[in-house]
C-alpha cells in the first residue's frame, strides 16, 4: 500500500463516521505522527499534498523538519508537538512547531508564555489530560484541570484544546466521552483523540484532531 493510499483509506473512514453521526469532516484534522519514520516516506505524504504532521520529541524534529529542510521546502506544512515537553526545549519548540498539545503544568505555562513573546510567534496551546490518571503518564489529572486553566488564562497563555492519550487496556471510548465533556464545561474548541486503532471511536465523539503514525507511514523504525 502506498502512503497517499493509506492516507486516502483514513479520510474515508472519516467521512463514512461524519456521515453517519452527522458530523461535519472539515472539522476533523488528520494529523500524520511522523516520529520514527524515514523521510522517503514523510516526503510522500508531501508530495500527496499532506500538510499537517505530528511529533513527539523536539529533537528528533527538529532534525527531521528543519535540518532536512523539509519545512522550508513545502510550504504550509503545520507541526504539532504531541509529546511531553520540558522547560529546557520549550525555546526550541516555540521556534518550530505551530501547536503544542502537551501543555500540562503551571510550570510549562510560564515558559510558553515567555518564549512565544520572546520570538513574536503564534502557537497554538492545547492541554494535555491524563483522564486515566496513570502515573507514568504525563498530562495533568482531570481534578487539577480547572486550576491549570485559570493559571494559563491569568498569564495570557490561550489554551484552545484537549489532548489524551486513554490507557492501553480500557475502553478508549470513555476517556474520549470524558474528554469531550471537560471541553464542553471548559468551553475549549479543539480535541485531540484517536490513533491508529481507535479514531473510529474518537470521530462520532467529537474528535478535531486525530492522530495516525502507522496506518499511514507502517512500522516506526526502532529506537
Ligand atoms: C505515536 C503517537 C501516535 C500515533 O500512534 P499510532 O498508533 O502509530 O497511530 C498518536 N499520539 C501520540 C501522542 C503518539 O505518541
Amino acid at each position: 500500500m502506498s502512503i497517499a493510499k493509506n492516507i486516502e483509506g483514513i479520510e474515508y473512514k472519516i467521512n463514512k463516521a461524519c456521515r453517519q453521526w452527522k458530523l461535519n469532516p472539515e472539522h476533523v484534522n488528520l494529523i500524520a505522527v511522523s516520529k520514527k519514520q524515514p523521510i522517503e516516506r514523510i516526503k510522500e505524504a508531501l508530495e500527496d499534498g499532506h500538510r499537517l504532521f505530528g511529533e513527539n520529541i523536539v529533537q528528533d524534529a527538529i532534525q527531521t523538519w528543519e535540518k532536512s529542510g523539509l519545512k522550508d521546502r513545502y510550504k504550509g506544512v503545520r507541526l504539532h508537538l504531541i509529546g511531553a515537553l520540558q522547560t529546557n526545549k520549550v525555546k526550541d519548540a516555540v521556534s518550530l512547531f505551530d501547536v503544542i498539545e502537551t501543555v500540562d503544568r503551571p510550570k510549562l505555562v510560564d515558559a510558553l508564555v515567555k518564549e512565544i513573546k520572546q520570538q513574536n510567534k503564534q502557537i497554538e496551546c492545547f492541554v494535555q489530560v491524563n483522564t486515566g490518571e496513570e502515573p507514568q503518564k504525563s498530562g495533568v489529572v482531570p481534578s487539577q484541570l480547572a486550576s491549570l486553566l485559570e493559571y494559563a488564562e491569568d498569564q495570557g497563555l490561550k489554551i484552545s484544546g484537549l489532548m489524551c492519550i486513554p490507557p492501553v487496556n480500557e475502553p478508549s471510548g470513555l476517556h474520549f466521552a470524558f474528554l469531550k465533556k471537560l471541553a464542553q464545561i471548559h468551553k475549549i474548541e479543539n480535541l485531540s483523540m484517536g490513533m491508529s486503532d481507535d479514531f473510529e471511536k474518537s470521530v462520532p465523539l467529537g474528535a478535531t484532531h486525530i492522530r495516525v503514525g502507522t496506518s499511514i507511514f507502517g512500522e516506526r523504525t526502532s529506537t
